[in-house]
């Protein structure tokens, strides 16, 4: 029987490069794609809700063409943890004499909250009101990048503290959602896709371009995805060592291939759903896969039959 090897990215690479931006900030996302665009960096930019006085729907789309767009939620709220002990205020909220023993009203928005978390005030929503926000985010930035378009959540303030945030985004179909964790480890593919991390950030591009080019072939596929904000590259002054990160792995199509996190996960299933059958190889995926064949490179189209 034939061997079939499927660990490959499209090119034949092993090895994928995605990041995942927060807040579209459009003055330093420009910044951030002006460098990785003509690298062919590829991944992801995570938006709160579009702010269309600045932007039209079709300029959104324009600047953020060829990228994925995930939901960052709508006003950025924390989640509110249902055990935390904090009174809720009747009060509005002012900043000069709150009490970071309450939550308070937001003076505008029905059901965010502002809170003290670690030593700033933010705000915050509690479960139902967290995921209509979540929802109209998503409706909102599918209504200017089409309906669809929006397969990630990413988490405002990096994390989750409520469980059943994780099943209504499970239900609505989301493909993932990203912490603003460190991920150590061997790049291997993030398996639980609700809480998938980072691998590198403004502060250590250097060292994981490094530890990725050397990371060994075991076979399997590996990814590597940086972050977080387009503005912590400019306070950091780090501009030019992201050009230098994107400059290792660029134009080597058969080493490391680069896309959107979305993509990357949707390439992952079209992989495993290939049929492998004594006789034949079946992709019911509408992608095209890579694989070798007894060591020969071979193309996969969508829906194809290929008879070993
Ligand atoms: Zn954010």
């Amino acid at each position: 029987m034939a061997v079939i090897d499927k660990a490959y990215f499209p090119g034949f690479a092993r090895k994928a490069i995605s990041f995942s931006i927060d807040d579209g900030n459009l003055a330093m996302d420009e910044k951030f794609i002006n460098i990785v665009k003509p690298r062919g960096i590829f991944g992801t930019f995570n938006l709160t809700a579009p702010k269309l006085d600045v932007l039209s729907a079709s300029g959104y789309r324009d600047f953020y063409r060829g990228y994925e767009i995930a939901n960052h939620c709508k006003y950025h709220p924390v989640t509110i943890d249902p055990l935390d002990t904090r009174e809720f205020s009747d009060r509005i909220f002012e900043r000069d004499t709150a009490d970071e023993r309450y939550y308070y009203r937001h003076p505008e928005v029905d059901g965010l909250w502002y809170l003290k978390r670690h030593d700033f005030w933010c705000v915050g929503a509690k479960y139902e009101d967290y995921i209509r926000f979540a929802d109209c985010g998503r409706a909102e930035l599918e209504a200017v990048f089409g309906k669809g378009a929006i397969k990630g959540f990413v988490w405002p303030h990096g994390c989750c503290y409520d469980e059943r945030i994780f099943e209504h985004l499970r239900a609505e179909g989301y493909l993932y959602t990203r912490y603003t964790k460190h991920v150590d480890g061997e790049f291997a593919v993030q398996k639980d896709r609700m809480r998938i991390g980072m691998h590198a950030r403004s502060t250590n591009l250097p060292k994981a371009a490094e530890d990725f080019v050397n990371a060994p072939d075991t076979g399997e596929l590996k990814m590597l995805i940086f972050g977080v904000h387009s503005n912590d590259y400019e306070r950091d002054g780090k501009w030019g060592v992201l050009a230098d990160f994107c400059d290792v792995f660029r134009e080597k199509p058969s080493e490391y291939y680069s896309a959107p996190i979305a993509e990357l996960f949707e390439y992952e299933d079209a992989k495993e759903a290939l049929s492998v059958t004594e006789d034949k190889l079946k992709n019911p995926s509408d992608r095209t896969l890579y694989v070798k064949i007894d060591g020969e490179k071979t193309v996969i189209p969508p829906h194809a039959e290929l008879s070993l």
